[in-house]
């Protein structure tokens, strides 16, 4: 039987005037809830978390890791019903972060933990502290592409986007893990306003210097307000007092593979398709000891729960960067729309009965109808009964190569005609500079309408491709 002792703290930091995290302390249920929405609505979101998770608390006996998932789920959808129906809760949400006993079907009375956002989960065993929940964070997939370290995270501008929270959309995937309980391990559950504060290394030298659980939630929120108290700080603190024994340090897997488990890579991604409930609703890891499961009970405590207040910086920031991701999408859609519309060429006569080479789709796409890139020497008249046929097809080709072969190699002038350089040519290009050079047809593509015709007589390369390619004078 688990034998823990507990304490925990709260402070609204040095900057804000009120404080929405919320916290709950019970003998088998741990959680850190940070708030986000103006106007008192983070506290609201953050309370309404705990008093949910408070609730799902059994008379007797132990949850399963499923009943406390499942609790998370409710608060999100009570904390999103509320956030859509009442105008001043829009936009409302929090983060929420639980370490509760939980009855394993398989291995009995184990940690069951929770996470949904950026507040964390560290355990200290054999004087080494690990993170072993994954934050839902921008800064987090930095980390995890390894484009900053963690340490840069913790000062980075954008640290206080989340990519996951309560409240914001009508389901949310919830991270759970299970492990052993340990005696001798000593437990940190707190919001980011703690570990952005200060190091994972000054964490762990308080958690050294002070045993007794609640003077050392107080030390960690006393250092945090020391470093700037820039925001809301809480800390929870769980020691286990009787427990499994230690494994052999050397076993211990390095806690960073969890990050590696996270299969949700982007976080703007994430909130904009988050797929409905589906059969993989919780993330699993198997860092050190963690496993998934499930449990069961214990006793209803009312929550612990800290009155006070935030911005709404992070969700203001967050709306900037849908709104953001939505524009984008269009921009880029149209750009790509434009681009397939305008791509392409073809052969046909214009209405002068002379043979062209057009670029874009024949019909037009919408606005995008196609225009002349190149006049050949070949018209109606001059055209053998074939070649007329052929062009009279209208054939499309990928690329402008493609076409002007096709006008140079398919096409044939009747027996005896002259072929003559087309009129347009001449008044697109005042000063038509003709070369026998075939490998000028090249240089048409600057030309804003050039000239195709059989080998011997291309011409119509710029007046401009000489000079600008010139470097010696
Ligand atoms: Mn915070």
């Amino acid at each position: 039987m688990a034998e823990l002792g507990w304490g925990a703290a709260t402070h609204e930091g040095q900057i804000r005037a009120q404080n929405e995290d919320s916290h709950l302390v019970h003998p088998s249920l741990f959680v850190v809830a940070d708030g986000m929405g103006g106007h008192q609505a983070g506290e609201v979101a953050s309370a309404m978390t705990i008093a949910e998770l408070a609730r799902r608390q059994p008379d007797s006996g132990l949850m399963h890791l499923d009943d406390l998932v499942e609790a998370i789920n409710v608060a999100n959808e009570k904390i999103f019903t509320a956030a859509v129906h009442t105008p001043a809760h829009a936009g409302m949400g929090t983060t929420v972060s639980a370490v509760a006993v939980v009855d394993d079907p398989h291995a009995g009375e184990v940690f069951g933990i929770a996470n949904v956002g950026d507040s964390r989960v560290y355990v200290l065993r054999h004087r080494k502290l690990r993170q072993i929940t994954i934050d839902h964070s921008y800064v987090q997939e930095l980390v995890a592409e390894g484009a900053i370290t963690r340490d840069e995270a913790r000062t980075h501008p954008r640290r206080n986007i989340v990519t996951r929270a309560l409240g914001i959309e009508s389901y949310t995937r919830v991270d759970s893990w299970t492990m052993p309980i340990i005696r001798g391990d000593r437990f940190v559950i707190c919001s980011d306003g703690l570990s952005d504060e200060i190091t994972e290394g000054e964490i762990t030298e308080i958690l050294e210097a002070f045993p007794d659980s609640e003077v050392a939630a107080q030390e960690l929120v006393n250092a945090a307000n020391e470093a700037g108290g820039r925001d809301n700080i809480t800390a929870v603190v769980i020691d286990v007092f009787e427990g499994e024994e230690p494994p052999d340090p050397t076993e211990e897997i390095d806690v960073v593979t969890l990050w590696e488990d996270d299969d949700e890579p982007t976080g703007e991604t994430q909130i904009i398709t988050d797929p409905l409930p589906d059969d993989d609703t919780d993330d699993t890891g198997d860092a050190d000891d963690a496993q998934p499961h499930e449990t069961s009970a214990a006793e209803t405590v009312p929550p612990d729960v800290d009155q006070t207040m935030v911005p709404t910086r992070r969700i203001g920031v967050w709306g900037g960067l849908l709104a953001f991701g939505a524009i984008t999408a269009i921009v880029v859609g149209a750009v790509l729309f434009a681009a397939w519309a305008r791509t392409g060429y073809f052969v046909a006569f214009n209405d002068n009965d002379e043979v062209k080479v057009y670029k874009g789709r024949d019909g037009g796409v919408l606005w995008f109808d196609p225009t002349v890139d190149a006049d050949t020497q070949f018209t109606r008249e001059n055209l053998t009964a074939d070649s007329a046929e052929q062009v009279e097809q209208r054939p499309t080709f990928q690329t402008k190569d493609s076409a002007s072969a096709f006008v140079t190699s398919q096409l044939e002038a009747k027996p005896g005609t002259i072929l003559t350089p087309p009129a347009s040519s001449e008044e697109v290009d005042p000063e038509p500079e003709h070369t026998p050079d075939t490998t000028r047809s090249e240089s048409t593509t600057t030309s804003p309408s050039s000239t195709i015709a059989p080998t011997t007589t291309v011409a119509a390369t710029t007046t401009t491709s000489a000079s600008t390619t010139s470097t010696e004078d």
